[in-house]
């Protein structure tokens, strides 16, 4: 059985159990191809109810998921499915109704707003459908803003080398096309080597060639640097290319499974 952490060269497309629960079955050493990977984000009971006056909206109806270091997940649903509230919570931009969600050892959940600071400043990297760059200031100035501030920053030039924009380091936003401009938004993201990159429909604004050109840098940046990368969309052809695909469906937790063929970005077509 294969659960969420294992890394397989020949996934199939298995309902995953949760890491600790495949951890806990583990009794001989796999053979080749299988190696368990340490759990990055435990879900539990996952609620969140928002109160609009009298009306109640449930976004999150009690999701419980793992996710494992270095998974490619792409989370789909259909608009208002609750992704959104989902990745939120994840990167420490919001609290739940109820449950829990632990970074590693730490609950989120139960963390101070200084310590969801500290936590979303070294740890995560977030991507948003529109791009925030600041329009007076280069590809490489952009970036510099977090590196300055971030102790294990790499460089700009090397983060916008990641995301093949080296060439372009001196342009300014307006300068650049709309997928240049979101890799440059991936570069500020990474640049700090967060473990966790959370994008919501980084590709929501694109069309097609540039969105493929959106989705190989943030393909690069997981395999490369090994980073946890979880990318909402709505497109399921986008699943095609990820480790894992999560579906929710009115805040539950539809589908969990991996693409029994993961195919190439450059395959994708929509
Ligand atoms: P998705 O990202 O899948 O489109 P969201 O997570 O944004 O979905 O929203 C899930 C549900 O929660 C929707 O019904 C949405 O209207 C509601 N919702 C999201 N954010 C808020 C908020 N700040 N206040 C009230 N309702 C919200
Ligand atoms: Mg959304």
């Amino acid at each position: 059985m294969e659960g969420p952490c294992q890394i397989s060269a020949s996934a199939t497309s298995v309902a995953p159990e949760g890491c600790r629960q495949h951890r806990s079955t583990y009794i001989e050493p796999a053979p080749a191809l299988t190696t368990p990977a340490p759990t990055v984000f435990r879900v539990q009971g996952l609620t969140k109810v928002y109160s609009m006056g009298e009306v109640f909206v449930h976004a999150l109806r009690g999701v419980d998921l793992e996710i494992c270091t270095g998974e490619f997940v792409v989370l789909l649903g259909h608009s208002g499915s609750g992704k959104s509230t989902l990745l939120n919570m994840l990167g420490g931009l919001d609290q739940p109704t109820a449950g829990s969600i632990h970074f590693r050892d730490q609950d989120l959940t139960r963390a101070s707003p200084q310590e969801l600071t500290l936590y979303r400043r070294r740890s995560v990297g977030f991507v948003f459908q529109f791009y925030n760059l600041i329009p007076s200031l280069t590809a490489t100035e952009n970036v510099a803003l977090v590196t300055d501030i971030s102790p294990a920053a790499m460089r700009p030039e090397e983060a916008l080398r990641l995301v093949q924009l080296y060439d372009r380091r001196n342009s300014f936003p307006s300068q650049l096309s709309g997928g240049q401009q979101q890799r440059v938004a991936i570069a500020r993201a990474i640049a700090k080597r967060p473990e966790v990159l959370l994008c919501d429909e980084p590709t929501g604004a694109l069309d097609v060639s540039t969105g493929i050109s959106v989705l190989e840098a943030i393909l690069t940046i997981n395999q490369s640097l090994q980073t946890t990368t979880i990318v909402i969309t709505h497109n399921a052809t986008i699943g095609e290319m990820a480790d894992r695909v999560v579906t929710l469906r009115d805040g539950r937790i539809n589908e969990d499974y991996r693409p029994r063929v993961r195919k190439s970005v450059q395959e994708l077509n929509w």
